[in-house]
């Protein structure tokens, strides 16, 4: 057993930039090879997110700050706020970020390979902000 104290000791926060868009700063929680397991706490600045991507063997995402989104290929984008837990299945599509008025800060519990793909169009991100506001 290996207790993980809120953050890899000694790693600095990452600003996050090719697979994101908008500023994203993450700080290592846990990160673990073989087989490929991370923890990171991500903070999302209004208007920031992922690209399009997917997790060999799934993610779990627990929202603690701010609101946002979650969204897959064929879903409708879900409104996130703080307490909710997503979870992507292995392989699943997928993109996440924060509203455009608020930060979204979550735990990012990824298993597996990332496997990025484009970045989420502004035209798209617009589209689900809007719905977000409408329901
Ligand atoms: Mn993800």
């Amino acid at each position: 057993m290996k207790i993980h104290r809120g953050r890899l000791p000694g790693a600095a926060t990452q600003h996050r930039t090719d697979t994101f868009t908008g500023a994203v700063w993450a700080d290592p929680v846990l990160a673990e090879r073989h087989p490929p397991r991370t923890v990171n706490t991500v903070c999302f600045t209004p208007g920031a997110r992922t690209f399009w991507h997917s997790h060999g063997d799934g993610q779990i995402l627990i929202v603690t700050h701010g609101r946002g989104f979650a969204h897959t290929r064929d879903g409708a984008a879900a409104p996130l706020t703080a307490g909710d837990v997503v979870y992507v299945p292995p392989g699943e599509e997928h993109w996440h970020g924060a509203a455009d008025d608020t930060m979204l800060v979550h735990v990012a519990v990824s298993l597996g390979e990332t496997r990025w793909l484009e970045e989420v169009a502004e035209e798209l991100y617009r589209r689900v902000q809007g719905a977000g506001r409408a329901g």
